[in-house]
């Protein structure tokens, strides 16, 4: 790999458990933005929503089980198996990127719907070593970024860093209805995240509470499906780019909204 080399990384609004198998406009534009990516990573190291420990965990089994970790939904979305391989040596390095401690290996842990649902679309043939990290539900939001910017050395080898979660995630208020229309103060706080994003305003999306009022606490009313995009956000480098690759609100309260850094 040549020395300027750096993988892009990605935050993915995950949305409803169906995307796993569906084929609609967001699972087309998902796989459409992997195959853009300039090479196949070496492994990928993804930060889900659906795994949040007491301190910070990494994945460390060379072969993770899928979990299926949600309920109600169709046999045909329990029956699918992600079998992708797990990497010790991902897993290792990580750790090793941290004071003695401060992340742990976990062997139980396997790969949830978070990491699963995009994969399949993304490498459909399970051909990419994937270590998922769990979000520690004791941080601070400024804490999460300072962790998620030590990773950003992975990048230079090639590892695809994938925070999956959602910017707006309102499941008390959602409705099921496929085109209902989105609430307004989800799309203000979409909007806003967004243009956060855009200008590089990192301590707008981890100050974001105080700053957006009444329109965050509708939206993020827990906060593990919006700490993924603070890990892809942490990755961007100085004048680096970031692009939207699909953007909307689905169920009148789940932004889908998802970027590209670099
Ligand atoms: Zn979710």
């Amino acid at each position: 790999m040549d020395s300027s080399f750096v993988m892009p990384a990605l935050f993915v609004g995950h949305g409803s458990p169906m995307n796993a198998i569906e084929n609609n406009d967001f699972t087309r534009a998902l796989t459409a933005q992997t195959a853009l990516l300039p090479v196949k990573p070496t492994a990928i190291l993804c930060i889900s929503a659906h795994w949040e420990t007491a301190g910070t965990r990494v994945t460390t089994s060379p072969a993770p089980r899928t979990i299926h970790d949600f309920r109600g939904f169709l046999p045909e979305l329990f029956a699918v198996e992600y079998p992708a391989p797990g990497s010790p040596e991902l897993a290792a390095r990580v750790q090793l990127m941290f004071e003695d401690g401060e992340v742990q290996g976990d062997e139980r842990w396997g790969l949830d719907h978070g990491s699963w649902s995009l994969l399949r679309h993304m490498y459909p043939a399970a051909d990419v070593p994937v270590v998922q990290l769990s979000l520690d539900r004791g941080l601070s939001l400024e804490g999460h970024f300072e962790l998620a910017r030590k990773l950003m050395p992975l990048r230079a080898e090639g590892v695809l860093i994938l925070g999956s979660g959602n910017i707006v995630h309102s499941l008390p208020r959602i409705r099921w209805e496929q085109d209902a229309e989105p609430y307004e103060w989800a799309v203000e706080f979409d909007q806003a995240i967004g243009a956060f994003l855009r200008g590089g305003n990192d301590a707008g999306l981890i100050d974001y509470r105080r700053l957006l009022g009444r329109n965050a606490e509708l939206s993020v009313p827990t906060e593990e499906h919006y700490l993924p995009l603070l890990y892809a956000a942490a990755q961007r480098r100085d004048g680096e780019r970031l692009s939207f690759f699909f953007e909307g609100i689905q169920n009148t309260s789940i932004s889908m909204r998802s970027f590209q850094i670099g």
